[in-house]
């Protein structure tokens, strides 16, 4: 049956790299046999600028309808001066909040082409490939109470709380152990364990789901290390699952161990599967209608989407070695340009993947 992928340009970069991103998809139907209808609408400031509102209704309407849904990226300065209610951002929030997107796997993958990159030197990060599955709609950004309040002395005091089901631990653990299946069998569950009972909890529901995969290989480390070994050797990591809280900070560690933003994609899932791809990157005000974004993060994330939501792995891989042959073509954006290597814009960039994979 015809899968259906709605398409969500956004704002700044976001419709130009988009636009690369929906070229091999054609390309997928055309050539490979992708039984895929595509629809687009609005979101962020887009949104605002055309309804009103970040998310609008048709938009939500659609997305709960689809099967997958491609992102480019929300917001910029035009919109920053709005109230934080209808920000390009909420838009996005209310996006991963109304579809119940629970996982975001974050990927920090090295392709040895892009090794100098890396502010890490290359025989630390080259090879790298490491999966980052964050719980992404629990903890401490969710849980309540939470605020500002003013004691009695008149000083005032900010408070937020960190709170995790025993059932929100345990599929977030399943998605990773999931996950480790398809590639080293091994899983390291981040925890702050050592000092907050909420994550001493984590730690006994994780090892308790790890019962149940006796193939991978699970282990615990504490936030602080983890942070530490991330930069000092991250290729002894295959699967990491952790908290909301700390996977926002340590998947962007990860991600910069790659030296650049333009070629990272991720994915945001719900129970059934049904997820949410988009390029790591926001929408680069700086550099957007320049034809200088690399849409390689994005055309990545519609592997993501082949792979986890469409159930197409061999699609998946095609797109992939594409972006490999690429990179071992020598071309590359401003963005991971070097010495020897060609400079392209973003159009360049997409037709070379289009034309890798028509002819693989
Ligand atoms: P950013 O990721 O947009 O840009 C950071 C730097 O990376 C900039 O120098 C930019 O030019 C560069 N960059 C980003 N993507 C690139 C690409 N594909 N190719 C080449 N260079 C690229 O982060 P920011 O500047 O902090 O935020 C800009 C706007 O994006 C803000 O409004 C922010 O709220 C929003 N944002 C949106 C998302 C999202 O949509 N998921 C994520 C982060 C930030």
């Amino acid at each position: 049956m015809s899968k259906t992928i709605l398409i969500l340009p956004g704002d700044g970069i976001g419709p130009e790299i988009v636009n690369e991103a929906m070229k091999v998809l054609a390309c997928l139907r055309d050539e490979f046999g992708l039984d895929a209808e595509f629809d687009e609408a609005l979101i962020g400031g887009a949104a605002y600028d055309a309804a009103g509102h970040p998310l609008p209704e048709p938009t939500m309407e659609l997305a709960r309808e689809a099967d997958a849904v491609l992102l480019g990226a929300v917001g910029g300065p035009k919109w920053e001066p709005l109230d934080i209610s209808v920000r390009p951002e909420k838009g996005l929030l209310g996006l991963r909040a109304g579809l119940g997107l629970f996982a975001n796997l974050r990927p920090a993958i090295l392709y040895p082409q892009l090794a100098d990159a890396s502010t890490l030197k290359a025989d630390v990060v080259s090879g790298l490939d490491i999966m980052i599955v964050r719980e992404l709609t629990g903890g401490i950004y969710f849980g309540q109470p939470r605020g500002v309040r003013k004691l009695d002395n008149g000083e005032r005091e900010g408070y937020n709380t960190l709170i995790y089901k025993e059932s929100e631990v345990d599929r977030i653990v399943r998605v990773a152990m999931d996950i480790a299946m398809k590639r080293n069998s091994r899983v390291c569950s981040v925890d702050k364990a050592n000092v907050l009972e909420c994550t001493e909890l984590w730690r006994e529901v994780a090892t308790r789901v790890g019962g149940d995969y006796p193939d991978v290989e699970l282990s615990h480390m504490y936030v602080d290390n983890a942070a530490m070994q991330l930069v000092r050797a991250p290729k002894q990591f295959d699967v990491m699952v952790t908290t909301n809280m700390f996977g926002d900070i340590l998947s962007d560690c990860a991600a910069m161990l790659t030296g650049s933003i333009g070629m990272l994609p991720s994915a945001s899932l719900d129970e059934q599967g049904k997820g949410m791809y988009e390029p790591i990157h926001g929408s680069a005000p700086d550099i957007s209608g320049k034809g200088l974004a690399n849409p390689l993060a994005t055309i990545l994330s519609v592997a993501m989407l082949l792979r986890y939501s469409l159930n197409e792995p061999e699609l998946a891989e095609r797109v992939e070695a594409a972006v490999n042959s690429v990179l071992d073509s020598g071309l590359r954006t401003p963005d991971i340009h070097s010495p020897g290597m060609t400079e392209v814009g973003t159009e360049k960039m997409g037709d070379a993947v289009v034309t890798a994979l028509c002819s693989s």
